[in-house]
């Protein structure tokens, strides 16, 4: 890695890296944040206003990161953060049911049409083993099929070919994960209906569900080609299995309803996080009402959280969804094709091979000629490319995500400033991913 790579010193992130190593394992608590992938130091923030963070350092960056997705309002938005703080003057956690979690599922049940039912939790890898959980309780069968390059939270079962971090660092196998648990799922690949097909007459009567992103955004923005999610719902029923979505990155993020408000294919059940914790832990699973019965104290699939429902949390994803109306969601559509416009030229100006691929507001950015449509496509990209144009942006005051396979996020709150800056720094970092070298 030559030294053009890091142009600016990050003193006090590096300290406080260094302060961190020493008690949490990799000195982080989720492993991209390290920035292993690109090299460097991961800058410590310490504050977020509007589409800027500022870090330990003092300095200021335009966040196209926004949390992985949550921060759709933009950080410390003034409406979220009244309603956090008059929900933690009142408690904050009871132990018991409380009005604010009735609310927050009714307001997802009122804007998600298939979801009929919605049981809270805390993260999205919750959401996703316990939809996993229930469908194979629900249907008295094993086996799971999920495709290569999606990444559905660190479940056992489903850390076989994920991406996210998991792509990041090539894991071949995740240690920790015993032969039965991966021996139930089986991986195939993204956008591959024939391959659907075959696993399903290889193993007749043994298969729970099928669990897909509603459009992966993990192994970078990988869109489902025309028909596939319908071709896997319609491969679901004529096979007596559920068909579950992820919609924990999508959902309430590309549009009101989700990925499910852009296609429209209706799954049996469905998994959210990120958007409607509003920045806090809170996410959820649901579905049809005759599956979601089967869910403990109704029915027998047990399933419980001591801070499920947290009264901060749902005040905060509550307030969050009330700002999302169809005027926010055309705000961040908007500010989204500009960047990507403004990028494309960039890379263009400099002949650096690329696409920018998109689900409604979510894009992402790969190093070769695409279309990418599977994981395999989305690998054979020019990563180093993408370290060199990293590291140029983040000298110039743009946060991307540090990794080429994670989606890049935008804001109501990236306004024409937040877009100047970005179009400020993209002829230098576009020259970076040109002169770089594998
Ligand atoms: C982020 C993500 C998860 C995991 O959510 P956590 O809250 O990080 O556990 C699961 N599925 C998808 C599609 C995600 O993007």
């Amino acid at each position: 890695m030559s030294e053009l790579a890091y142009p600016y010193e990050a003193p006090a992130s590096q300290a406080l890296f260094d302060r961190a190593a020493a008690v949490t394992p990799g000195g982080v608590n989720s492993p991209v944040r390290a920035f292993r992938a690109v090299g460097g130091t991961p800058r410590f923030m310490v504050s977020g206003t509007g589409p800027y963070l500022t870090d330990a350092d003092g300095r200021e960056y335009v966040d196209l990161v926004c949390s992985w997705g949550p921060m759709i309002l933009g950080h410390a938005h003034p409406e979220v953060i009244a309603a956090v703080q008059e929900a933690v003057a009142r408690g904050t956690s009871f132990g018991t049911p409380a009005e604010g979690e009735v609310a927050l599922a009714e307001a997802m049940v009122e804007r998600v049409a298939p979801l009929e039912e919605v049981r809270l939790v805390s993260s999205g890898t919750e959401a996703t083993m316990s939809a996993i959980r229930l469908a194979r309780g629900f249907t008295q069968r094993t086996k799971v099929i999920k495709f290569a390059g999606c990444y559905h939270g660190h479940v056992d079962s489903l850390l076989a070919a994920a991406g996210s971090g998991v792509a990041t660092f090539a894991l071949p196998d995740t240690p920790g994960v015993t032969g039965a648990q991966a021996s139930d799922t089986i991986v195939l690949p993204y956008n591959d209906l024939d391959a659907v097909q075959a696993a399903f007459a290889a193993h007749p009567g043994e298969i729970a569900c099928v669990i897909t992103e509603a459009s992966p955004g993990n192994m970078g923005v990988v869109p489902p080609l025309p028909g596939f999610n319908q071709g896997l719902k319609d491969a679901c029923a004529a096979n007596g299995a559920l068909f579950v979505s992820d919609e924990v990155m999508t959902g309430f993020r590309t549009s009101r309803a989700g990925w499910y408000g852009v296609e429209g294919v209706v799954p049996d059940l469905m998994t959210f996080g990120k958007v409607m914790g509003g920045g806090f832990p809170a996410a959820a699973f649901g579905g049809r009402a005759d599956v979601m019965a089967h869910l403990a104290p109704a029915g027998p699939v047990y399933q419980a959280g001591t801070l499920s429902g947290n009264p901060v949390a749902t005040a905060a994803g509550l307030a969050q969804l009330r700002l999302l109306d169809d005027a926010a969601y055309a705000t961040v559509d908007a500010v989204s094709a500009q960047i990507q416009g403004l990028v494309t030229e960039a890379l263009a100006k400099e002949g650096v091979a690329h696409t920018v691929q998109t689900a409604s507001n979510m894009f992402s950015v790969f190093f070769t000629d695409g279309p990418v449509n599977d994981y395999e496509g989305a690998k054979a990209q020019d990563s180093f490319r993408f370290t060199a144009f990293f590291h140029s942006l983040l000298a110039h005051g743009v946060y991307l995500p540090p990794s080429s396979f994670e989606s890049w996020f935008v804001s109501t709150a990236h306004d024409e400033r937040a877009v100047q800056r970005i179009a400020d720094a993209l002829p230098a970092a576009a020259r970076a991913a040109a002169e770089a070298t594998a």
